[in-house]
C-alpha cells in the first residue's frame, strides 16, 4: 500500500486543474482516473468565464486550448414572446472577451496532457470503488486491470463528478428537464455573440463555436426522446419556432445528445481528510454556464489553501477558511441558476411581465449590469 499527500479521485477537468495547480508544491499527488485514456468524446460545449480562462492560463493550459476556442464578445439575454432584453458586451465591461467556448473533449484532452506533465502520478484505468478515512489518513480502494488496490493519503479529494457518492449524502432537486445539445448553423454569422433565450420550457443557449453555434436546448424530460428522434428538418423548424429569427434561419444541425439536468449539492464528508470539488460537490443547471467555472475556482482555491499549510497539517485539521469561501461561491452560483430556471421557465403572465421589466431595467442600469457581468466572470469574489 502506497501513501501520498494528496489522492485525487477523478482526473476530469476539475481534478486535472487541481493536479496542475499543485505542480511545484513539493507535495506528492496521485490521480486515480477510471478512463483508460485521457480523452472524452463528449458533445457538450462549455462557456468558460474570463476568471476561468485566467486560471487555465496560470496552470499552463490556455495556450494549447485557445486555438480550439471561440471568444464571446456579446451576450444577448431575452425571453420568448416578451419585451425586455439585456445585452452585455466585453467592451462595456472593459475586457477583451466575456468568455470563451470550448468543446468538453478539447478541454479534457488539454488539461489531461498538462496533468501528465505536472509531476503528479496519474493512474488511468483506476476505478475507485470506496473512499474512507481514519483520524490519521484517508483511504481509497480502487481496481486497475484485474487487481484491487489500496492507497492512503493525508487528504483525499473527490473530483469524480459526483457519480460515486451514495444519494443520501447529496441534496438533489430534479427539474424534470434535460439539455439537448448539438451544433447548429445559422444563416447569419455569429460574430462572437452568444444568446440566452428563456422560454416557458426552459432556456435555450447558443454559444459561438468555430463557424457554428453550440446549442443547449432545455427540454422537458418527457419530450427528450421525441426531440432526439426528429428529422433534422423538423428539429430545425421547432428550434426556429422556439428561438425566433434573430440569427436568420437555422440551416443545419449536427448529431444530437441529451443530458438530464438537476441541482445537486453534496454535504460535508464529516472528515477533514475527504474533500469534494467540482461536480462531486455541486451539479448545477447549465443555464448561465456556471458549473465548470465554479469547479475551477474550487480547485484553484484548494491549491492556494494547501500551499499555505505545513505538510504535516494537511488533512489533520479542517480547512475552515477554504470551506467558508467555497460555500459562499457555491451558494451564489446555485441560487442564481436555480432562480433563473424557476423564475424564467414558466408561462405565468404576471411573471412574464415582471421578467420583461427586470431585463429592461438591468439593461438600463450600467452599474448593476457591470456587477452582474463580474459575477458571471469571476464568481462571488467579485461582489
Ligand atoms: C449540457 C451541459 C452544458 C454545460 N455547460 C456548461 C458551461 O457552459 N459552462 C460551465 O462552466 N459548465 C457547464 N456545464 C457543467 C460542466 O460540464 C461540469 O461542471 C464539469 O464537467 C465538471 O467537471 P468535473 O471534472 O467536476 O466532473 P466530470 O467532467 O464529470 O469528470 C469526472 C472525472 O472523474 C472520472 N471518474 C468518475 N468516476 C470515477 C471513479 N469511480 N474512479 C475514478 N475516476 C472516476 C471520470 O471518468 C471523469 O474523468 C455543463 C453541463 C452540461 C450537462
Amino acid at each position: 500500500m502506497e501513501h501520498v499527500d494528496i489522492a485525487l479521485v477523478g482526473g476530469g477537468p476539475v481534478g486535472a486543474t487541481l493536479a496542475c495547480a499543485l505542480e511545484g508544491s513539493g507535495l506528492s499527488v496521485a490521480v486515480l482516473e477510471a478512463k483508460e485514456k485521457l480523452e472524452a468524446p463528449d458533445p457538450r460545449a462549455l462557456a468558460l468565464s474570463e476568471g476561468c480562462r485566467l486560471i487555465l492560463d496560470r496552470i499552463g493550459v490556455w495556450a494549447a486550448l485557445a486555438p480550439r476556442t471561440a471568444a464571446i464578445e456579446t451576450i444577448h439575454v431575452s425571453q420568448r414572446g416578451g419585451l425586455g432584453r439585456v445585452q452585455l458586451s466585453a467592451q462595456e465591461c472593459g475586457v477583451a472577451a466575456l468568455g470563451h467556448v470550448a468543446e468538453y473533449g478539447d478541454l479534457y484532452a488539454a488539461l489531461g496532457a498538462r496533468m501528465l506533465d505536472s509531476g503528479a502520478t496519474v493512474l488511468t484505468g483506476a476505478r475507485v470503488t470506496e473512499v474512507g478515512a481514519t483520524s490519521g489518513y484517508g483511504l481509497v480502494r480502487y481496481t486497475r486491470g484485474d487487481a484491487e488496490r489500496l492507497i492512503t493519503a493525508s487528504l483525499v479529494v473527490l473530483s469524480e463528478g459526483g457519480k460515486a457518492l451514495p444519494p443520501a449524502l447529496r441534496r438533489d432537486k430534479e427539474y424534470g428537464q434535460s439539455a439537448v445539445v448539438c451544433t447548429v448553423r445559422t444563416q447569419r454569422p455569429h460574430n462572437r455573440r452568444a444568446y440566452e433565450r428563456f422560454t416557458a420550457d426552459g432556456p435555450i443557449a447558443l454559444l459561438p463555436l468555430h463557424d457554428d453555434y453550440a446549442l443547449v436546448w432545455t427540454t422537458p424530460s418527457a419530450q427528450v426522446e421525441t426531440r432526439l428522434a426528429l428529422s433534422e428538418a423538423e428539429f430545425l423548424a421547432q428550434l426556429q419556432a422556439a428561438f425566433g429569427d434573430r440569427q436568420g434561419r437555422f440551416l443545419a444541425a449536427g448529431p444530437r445528445a441529451a443530458f438530464p439536468l438537476k441541482l445537486s449539492l453534496a454535504q460535508d464528508s464529516g472528515s477533514p481528510r475527504v474533500l469534494r470539488i467540482g461536480n462531486a460537490a455541486h451539479v448545477l443547471h447549465p443555464v448561465a454556464g456556471q458549473g465548470f467555472n465554479l469547479g475551477v475556482r474550487d480547485a484553484w482555491k484548494l491549491a492556494e489553501a494547501l500551499l499555505d499549510l505545513p505538510r504535516e497539517r494537511i488533512g489533520a485539521t479542517p480547512m475552515q477558511a477554504f470551506q467558508r469561501q467555497r460555500r459562499m461561491d457555491i451558494a451564489g452560483g446555485s441560487l442564481m441558476t436555480d432562480l433563473l430556471v424557476e423564475g424564467f421557465s414558466n408561462a405565468n403572465p404576471l411573471l412574464h411581465h415582471a421578467r420583461g421589466a427586470a431585463l429592461a431595467a438591468l439593461d438600463l442600469l450600467p452599474p448593476l449590469k457591470g456587477l452582474f457581468a463580474r459575477k458571471m466572470m469571476f464568481g462571488s469574489q467579485s461582489w
